[in-house]
Parts: C-alpha cells; sequence; structure tokens
C-alpha cells in the first residue's frame, strides 16, 4: 500500500509531507497510486514555522513546553488497537 506522511508539528499543525508509492505499483511502472493510502505519522520536534517567530522580529519570547517522550520519529497514525500505544 503507498503510504503518505504527515508531519506532526508540536504545536498541533499536521502537514502533509512525502508520499511514498508502494513497491507493487512502482514496479509496474504505471501512474497509479493505491486507492487508500497508509497514513504515517512524522513526530516532529517543534512547532512548525508559522507558530515558530523570526529572531529579531518577535515582540513576544516564551518558553515551549517540550514533548514528554523527547524523541522525534515516524509512528503509525491511528493505530486502533490498545497494543503498540505508549503514551
Ligand atoms: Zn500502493
Ligand atoms: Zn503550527
Amino acid at each position: 500500500m503507498c503510504t503518505q506522511t504527515h508531519n506532526h508539528y508540536l504545536c498541533g499543525c499536521k502537514q502533509k509531507a512525502e508520499f511514498e508509492q508502494c513497491d507493487r505499483l512502482y514496479d509496474l511502472g504505471v501512474n497509479l497510486q493505491c486507492a487508500v493510502a497508509a497514513s504515517k505519522a512524522k513526530v516532529m520536534r517543534s512547532y512548525c514555522a508559522t507558530h515558530l517567530l523570526k529572531e529579531g522580529k518577535a515582540t513576544v519570547v516564551y518558553p515551549i513546553k517540550k514533548r514528554q517522550t523527547g524523541q522525534a520519529g515516524v509512528v503509525p497514525e491511528e493505530s486502533a488497537g490498545p497494543e503498540g500505544t505508549e503514551a
């Protein structure tokens, strides 16, 4: 199944990121993607560019609460089952 990745930023914004065609359709060499793509979340460690102010232009600077779990990484999105969710 083809995979659509979304960047999940600390501010709560989600941005569409890279799309990967699966091996099956890639090997066929056709202009198709799966009807339903798997969704992957790439957890970003910071706010997105929209919600980070430019140095020198910001009128208010405040500390940002970092993620408890710290590490950024790629996790499958919408994991339905109780297994695999560490949080
Ligand atoms: Zn596919
Ligand atoms: Zn944002």
